[in-house]
């Protein structure tokens, strides 16, 4: 399997419980390479931009006001298989149905407030990390 890239978001409320630390741990035990990372905090442009496929959705505003509730750490992920191995171990998008030992099955909060990002396939990966970073800040 080739090695990929993945965009990854630890969301704010993973920042506000000062769990950085511990989702990166849990990303690099999975055999993940954080090979560029930054925290800002997005504009409601930026939110709205970044998940315009979702627009359509009843919950779409509600995930714009959380999104922009406190800062983000929005970050490269490098590893063969790098966009499925990152979903496996974040988890099911409801933590109720994350399976045990997963990111979101060990910290998110509830369906919306789910700790972590992670592009659903290689076309939105690309489209994703391009969003946050330039190739010049992708040291792999
Ligand atoms: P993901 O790929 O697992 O993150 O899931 P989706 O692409 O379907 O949804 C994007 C994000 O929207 C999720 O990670 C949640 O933060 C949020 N979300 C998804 N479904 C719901 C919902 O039913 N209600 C609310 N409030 N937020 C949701």
């Amino acid at each position: 399997m080739a090695v990929e890239r993945t965009l990854s978001i630890l969301k704010p409320d993973a920042t506000r419980r000062n769990l950085t630390g511990r989702i990166n741990a849990a990303l690099e035990a999975a055999g993940l390479r954080i090979v560029a990372q930054r925290r800002i905090w997005l504009s409601t442009a930026e939110a709205e931009a970044f998940y315009g496929e979702h627009k359509a959705r009843g919950f779409f505003r509600d995930l714009v006001s959380f999104m922009t509730s406190g800062p983000v750490v929005v970050q490269v992920l490098e590893a063969e298989g790098a966009v499925a191995r990152n979903r496996e171990v974040m988890g099911a998008t409801n933590p109720a149905n994350a399976a045990e030992g997963t990111i979101r099955k060990l910290f998110a909060e509830s369906i919306e407030a789910n700790s972590v990002h992670g592009s659903d396939g290689p076309e939105s990966a690309a489209r994703e990390i391009s969003f946050f970073f330039a190739a010049v800040d992708i040291v792999g």
